[in-house]
Formats: C-alpha cells, structure tokens, sequence
C-alpha cells in the first residue's frame, strides 16, 4: 500500500500550471492571482472625513464651546473650493475630502448649526475624525501576492485600486463520467440489480463549488470499447478527467484494463479509508483521476487528490481544506493501517468543537457525509480513540449553524 502523503506528493507533482489570462473583475472570483499586485495609488487616495459634521482647526476647538463661521458646505465626490482659516469652518459628509486648512472633524451631533454660525460642543483633537490618505493601502505596496485566491472581498480591494481586470489562471475544465453496467442515470427508474449514480452529481456540484468548469460525460456501461472511446474523448475535450469505479479488485472491472491499456495509467492501492482504490496517470496527455466506485470515497478521493491538484492548476498556493483541533465525544474504532476519514458532525461546545460520526462510516453510506461538515482524521499508527481525545478534523463544510430563533434570542 502507497502512503497517503506518497500518492499526493506523486499526483501534486506531475500537474501543470494552466494559462494566465486578463478577466473582469465580476468573474474572478474563485480564481487565483498570476501576479503580485501593487496599489498604483494610497486607499483611501485623499485624507477624507470619517463622520458627517465640521472640518475645523483643532486647535480653535480646545476651548469649547465655541462659535465658528461655515464658509462653504462640502458633500462626498466634491471638492471644497475654500481654506479654513482661524474663525471659520466648512459643513463636511463622511467621506468627503478634507479641505485645506482643515486638520479635524467635529461631528455634527456635538454642534449646533444656526445660520450661518455653528456652535461647538466639544472640542477636537488634531486628526481627530480623518481618514489619512494610505490609511488602508499605500501606493506601491504588495497588496495581495501571486498564488491568492479571489474572494468577494479581495475583488473590493482590487476595484478599490483600479484593477478592473485581474491577471489569474483559466478555470480549468473537467470531464466526469461514471462507470458500471448497474449505475442509472438519476431520472431513471429503479429495475432489479441497479443503482442511481450518485457519484457524478457530486462531483459536478463540487467541481462547481470550487470554480471550476465541468463537462458531464455521462454514464458507461463495463464495456471496454464504449469505455475506450468515451476517454479518448473526454481527454481531447478537457484538461482532466474523472471517472468513478471499475478500480478496485473485482472481476468485471473493465476499467481498470482499460485505463492501463489505454493511457500511462497506474492503479494504487492507498493506504486510507475510503478511497483506497485509486488509479491515476495521464490518458493522451490528459490527467486521469481514477477515482473509486463507492459514493464517500469518490469524495475523499477528490478531496486528496483531486481538489488540492485543481488548485494547484489554478495557481493557488494553499490547496488543502483548513484543519482544526476537536474533542471526540464517543469512543470510535479505525483500522491502524490506513489514515482514516471519519465522516462526522463538528460542533461548537462552549469553547470546545465536539466531534461526533454523523452516521453509517460504510463507504456506501453517503447519508453520514451529506450530515456531516467534517472530515476526522485519523492518522496510520492508531487503531481508534477514546471519548474525550483529540481529533483533528478536516473542514469541508462551513454550514449556516444558527437559527432566526438563536440569534435574535442573543446566540
Ligand atoms: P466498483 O469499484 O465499480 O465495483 O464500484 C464499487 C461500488 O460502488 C459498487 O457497489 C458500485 O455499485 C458502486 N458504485 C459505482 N459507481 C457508482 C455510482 N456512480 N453511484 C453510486 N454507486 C456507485
Ligand atoms: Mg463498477
């Protein structure tokens, strides 16, 4: 048997990095930045007010109360056209810039306006109420590094700097088919000996979830000739193929001849659970992930291998799912052998995430996976663990956890 960290040091190595291209902004989240990205200007580019109110001298302000004259109004996207001299201010909105002269805000609650007078309650102090231009960002800094994935929140800083086009990588584009003479396709009708495929719907949502293109090239019966020309192609028509089933040691598993046959395919055996049967190589220079028949284990499968290789194709620097310390709240068993990846349901107790499996562990029994929002695993070395011990989990899930009734009750 391979070691996990063997099979994924193998898989990781051969991948390639896809193109860069420009794309607007709207459409890059998801994707990975080609480039370290300077600030061409500071953020916010002008020292601006952070509050409605007066933009005064502070300094006139130590005494207050006082009175001063409001010279000229000034909104947000406008530009004052006079100076604060001793005596005077000028009515500023937050986020208008601040007029020469000026060097605070008072905000308008502690102010009285009345004609062309406005009292000050309360004095300011020297920049007291400015946003400083490069507050946030200083021209020529780095502002996010080659190998970031873009979130909605990265794709505001880039707009805030004008990169209205990102230089990332493509979004790669997958084919996905699955494998076996009793597999249906999911509108089918049930007959004797047949199953619906589950495998090819999760794959696609999770291709989709990660940004990723896919091409759904249905379902093959185990027929060697059909299975032959549907990889073919697949492999001319997508920059990586999965196929689920037909790896493991059965008799009828047309696939696994075929893939050898077929491309530089090779068949491993690694040492995890599930997903221990895995074949991967390259069928016409395409990238082939094998992945095994069962429901859970095509998703650990596509989880350690699958999922960190896209990334890396993707030009991202961190490829695998966050990992976080747990407690384990019942005694569980895995097999010493391989690493272990418990399906389970992670909870927040008090200050504590609590561990429980979330169902069946069978490889078949992908109810526990669809409950469960994390992957606990269990490292070669150890044949189970007591309630109460450590467990580190794998996050695949973040899912909404608190309700209407919660929250507004103060959870
Ligand atoms: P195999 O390695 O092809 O023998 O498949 C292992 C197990 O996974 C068998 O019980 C198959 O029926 C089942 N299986 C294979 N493909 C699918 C699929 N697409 N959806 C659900 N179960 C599948
Ligand atoms: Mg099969």
């Amino acid at each position: 048997m391979k070691l996990l960290a063997d099979a994924q040091r193998h898989v990781l190595s051969t991948v390639r990095l896809l193109e860069t291209i420009r794309v607007p902004i709207a459409e890059a989240n998801g994707l990975v930045l080609a480039d370290d990205v300077p600030a061409p200007h500071d953020v916010p580019p002008f020292a601006n007010s952070a509050m409605d109110g007066y933009a005064v001298l502070a300094e006139e302000t130590e005494q207050a109360p006082v009175t001063l004259n409001v010279i000229e109004d000034v909104a947000a996207g406008h530009v004052a056209q006079r100076t604060v001299v001793p005596g005077t201010a000028i009515k500023i909105m937050t986020g208008a810039p601040m007029p020469l002269g000026a060097d605070a805000v008072v905000r308008v609650e502690d102010t009285h306006q009345d004609g062309a007078a406005v009292h000050i309650n309360h004095g300011v102090g020297q920049s007291e109420n400015v946003r400083v231009a490069g507050g946030d960002l200083l021209a020529g800094s780095i502002v996010f590094e080659a190998g970031t994935r873009l979130t909605p929140h990265h794709l505001g800083v880039l707009t805030s700097i004008g990169v209205g086009n990102p230089l990332v990588r493509r979004r790669p584009l997958v084919g996905v088919l699955s494998t076996g003479d009793e597999v249906l396709s999911p509108e089918a009708t049930l007959e004797p000996g047949k199953i619906h495929d589950s495998n090819r719907p999760q794959l696609l949502a999770l291709l989709d979830e990660l940004g990723v293109d896919s091409v759904d090239l249905g379902i093959v019966g185990d027929d060697a000739a059909v299975l032959r020309s549907a990889l073919q192609r697949g492999a001319a028509g997508a920059d990586v193929l999965f196929t689920s089933g037909g790896v493991s040691m059965g008799e009828y598993d047309v696939v696994k001849a075929v893939l050898s046959e077929t491309g530089d395919v090779a068949l491993w055996r690694v040492a995890i659970q599930p997903a221990k049967p895995f074949a991967f190589g390259h069928v016409a220079g395409t990238p082939l992930f094998g992945l095994p028949g069962n429901p859970v284990s095509v998703v650990v499968g596509f989880e350690q291998f699958a999922r960190p290789a896209l990334l890396k194709m993707m030009g991202a620097r961190k490829l695998f799912r966050p990992r976080i310390p747990a407690t384990l709240a019942v005694d569980v068993d895995t097999d010493p052998a391989k690493t272990v990846f418990l399906r389970m349901v992670a909870e927040l107790e008090g200050d504590t995430w609590m561990a429980r499996p979330a169902g069946g562990q069978s490889s078949n029994q992908l109810t526990a996976l669809a409950r469960a929002n994390a992957f606990g695993v269990v490292p070669v070395g150890t044949a189970g663990l007591t309630a109460g011990s450590r467990v580190v989990l794998e996050m695949f899930r973040w899912p909404e956890s608190r309700t209407e009734q919660e929250v507004l009750n103060g959870g």
